[in-house]
């Protein structure tokens, strides 16, 4: 059991207000896969999951292990692994999760697999590289595809999908429509070949927010969910789940000269007053916030991190704070921080959200 005092609260009513904020910009009959991968960008993915099951149409997690996790919590929406191996692939369908086959050598494992199971029209996901050359087959491995796909009964297609290397940046907007007409022109052929239309997706979050005509029949919600819209104004109109709390562990009074942390990085230059906190680099936070750049609050004061960034602790300054050892902390609790954590630890919102580690205790709080 995990009694750790450093709790990432996720907060189940912003995630609704989050998902529902995507659903009104979109078609009613519009799909919405919910993106739980990283566990649940660094929260709890079956726990996401396990409250919006209702609410979306399908998951999907990036690895095997991840979906497993989920119908080991008795999940039974559909589940997209968007990035399995040859090796996961008898685990795949025993756990009835939802291949993404996307290069010759996976897709033939798993048409023989299911020939030889056999399975009858097994959920099946191909995805096409437009553009971002990390996973997909190329256009012209369409031929070979149809045909096989036409010789067995044992899969079936449940979706055509591709993925957008820029929707987040409007001055790439030529090469993100190449992108879509492209896919466009992938699933034509596809559906003129096959007697069974396969559901249809591009977009992610920042493309929905972009290239919202391209929906298609589904759309894949990441990072929006989570309230970050990779865009100012669209980040305003979602709410911040991830709330990291902790609480003072002990407080020090300090003479001028002493040092506070390992390698003595903060001297104070005043009697100083400290507050040791249990949450380190190693639930998260990054060293690169040490040193005053960043900040928790502390009874709606801000205290700055003095010194390094421990694995298991910081230390801040609460000199003008009125606060006692056992106080809570606020670690972070809203969309600002987050960018600030992000924007002072040189990453993407995405990597401080995800880095939030398996130590840290998670809470749904509806
Ligand atoms: C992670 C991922 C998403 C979600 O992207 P967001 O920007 O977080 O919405 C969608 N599709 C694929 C293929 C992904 O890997």
């Amino acid at each position: 059991m995990n009694n750790h005092v450093t709790v990432l609260e996720i907060d189940a009513n912003a995630l609704e207000h989050n998902l529902n904020y995507f659903k009104q910009k979109l078609e009613p009959s519009t799909k919405i896969l919910a993106v739980v991968k990283a566990f649940g960008y660094g929260s709890d993915g079956v726990q996401v999951a396990q409250f919006l099951q209702d609410k979306v149409d399908y998951f999907a997690v990036a690895y095997t292990h991840e979906g497993i996790a989920l119908r080991e919590a008795k999940v039974k929406t559909p589940i997209l692994v968007l990035h399995p191996q040859i090796q996961n692939l008898q685990t795949i369908v025993e756990y009835r999760l939802e291949p993404n086959l996307y290069n010759f050598k996976i897709f033939n494992a798993f048409l023989k697999l299911a020939d030889e199971a056999p399975l009858m029209n097994y959920p099946i996901h191909i995805k096409f590289n437009t553009g971002l050359n990390r996973l997909g087959f190329w256009h012209n491995d369409l031929s070979i595809i149809i045909s096989k796909l036409k010789e067995t009964n044992h899969v079936k297609v449940q979706s055509l999908f591709s993925h957008l290397a820029a929707s987040e940046d409007l001055e790439e907007k030529e090469f993100t429509i190449n992108q879509l007409n492209n896919f466009a022109y992938i699933a034509k052929q596809f559906y003129k070949h096959l007697d069974y239309e396969p559901l249809l997706h591009i977009l992610n979050t920042s493309g929905v927010v972009n290239y919202a005509k391209a929906q298609f029949d589904m759309v894949r919600i990441g990072i929006g969910l989570y309230g970050f819209g990779n865009d100012e104004k669209e980040t305003a109109q979602l709410k911040n789940t991830h709330n990291l709390k902790s609480i003072i562990s002990q407080i020090h009074l300090i003479e001028p000269g002493e040092t506070v942390g390992y390698n003595r990085a903060f001297v104070a230059k005043k009697h100083s007053k400290t507050a040791t906190i249990p949450v380190g680099h190693a639930d998260g936070l990054s060293r690169k916030l040490g040193n005053k750049k960043g900040y928790v609050f502390i009874n709606n004061q801000k205290a700055k991190i003095i010194g390094n960034v421990c694995m298991d602790m910081i230390m801040v300054d609460v000199t003008k704070i009125d606060c006692n050892e056992g106080d809570e902390v606020i670690v972070f609790n809203s969309q600002e921080m987050l960018k600030h954590i992000a924007e002072v630890s040189e990453t993407i919102v995405y990597e401080t959200l995800t880095a939030i580690s398996q130590r840290v205790k998670k809470v749904l709080k509806r």
